[in-house]
């Protein structure tokens, strides 16, 4: 009888090769050209080609090599976004594009995998393109080198393309030394883990499970927090509302600074 245990490293494994697969036809869709750009909700929620061919690639992978998934349950759930960053896609900012596969067990966010599939892009023709994140609760994460932001500062990184006046208020709030605004929640936390920003501050909805899950994970397994705005955990059952209606604090170190730091206006006007 396999163990759950086995189940999840070979389902960790799969989304590993996975998410490299979904990486080169990124890649692929850009030097073909065309995108294929459809608007979801409105010019600033976007669809690609690209978004479209991953998510086939990536469910049928999945269900090809887990035809009995549900054997183990309704507790193991896969939260996919075959591209997280799909606005700076369309307008070449291709390092802030990520394929983010997350793990989920009892509601908890275990396993996640990162694709950057344009890692490298700027650094030279004899560099290796594309790197794969990954990470278990417990057990780490792997692909990258851990750097931390020298200590005192705070850099602040959040949203580029789905900014407002609450998103604005809440990072101003954090009294930052420098903000970045980036594409991607993946990104995002990949500029964690590599010493570029001290948090992630998006006091807003719109980002989803799928945008959260993966992410979670890696800075987790390397000692750091993700949270909505009022310091929530968040959950990742099969039934949860997709949407993280409360957004996204998640620091690699001194979670406490910033969540202290959230005004309470903020935190009125986003309900969890
Ligand atoms: P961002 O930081 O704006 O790149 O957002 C991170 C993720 O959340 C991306 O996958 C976005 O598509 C999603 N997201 C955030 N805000 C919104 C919004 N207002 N509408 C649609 N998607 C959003
Ligand atoms: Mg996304
Ligand atoms: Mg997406």
């Amino acid at each position: 009888m396999a163990s759950s245990h086995t189940v999840l490293m070979r389902l960790v494994a799969s989304a590993y090769s996975i998410a490299q697969k979904a990486g080169t036809i990124v890649r692929h869709v850009i030097a073909e050209g065309d995108l294929g750009i459809v608007e979801k909700t409105c010019a600033t929620d976007l669809q690609t080609k690209a978004d479209r061919l991953v998510q086939m690639s990536i469910c049928s992978s999945l269900a090809r090599k887990f035809p009995k998934l549900t054997i183990i349950g309704e507790e193991l759930v896969v939260w996919v976004d075959p591209l997280d960053g799909t606005k700076e896609y369309t307008e070449g900012l291709l390092d802030n594009v990520t394929v983010l596969i997350g793990i989920a067990y009892e509601g908890k966010a275990i396993a996640g995998v990162i694709n950057q599939p344009y890692y490298n892009y700027q650094a030279g023709a004899d560099a290796v393109l594309g790197r794969t994140i990954w990470g278990v609760l417990g057990l780490g994460a792997f692909g990258f080198q851990l750097k931390e932001v020298p200590a005192g500062k705070h850099i602040i990184t959040t949203t580029r393309s789905h900014n407002s006046q609450l998103v604005t208020d809440c990072v101003a709030a954090m009294n930052p030394d420098d903000v970045l605004r980036v594409g991607g929640a993946g990104n995002k936390i990949i500029q964690l883990i590599e010493g570029k920003a001290s948090a992630y501050v998006f006091a807003s909805p719109g980002c989803k499970k799928w945008d959260t899950c993966a992410p979670e994970v890696i800075l987790h397994a390397v000692g750091g927090k993700l949270t909505d705005i009022h310091g929530n955990a968040l959950q990742y059952n099969k039934e949860v509302k997709h949407m993280n209606s409360a957004g996204v604090l998640a620091t690699l170190r001194n979670y406490d600074y910033y969540a202290s730091r959230v005004p309470e206006s903020v935190k009125n006007v986003l309900v969890p």
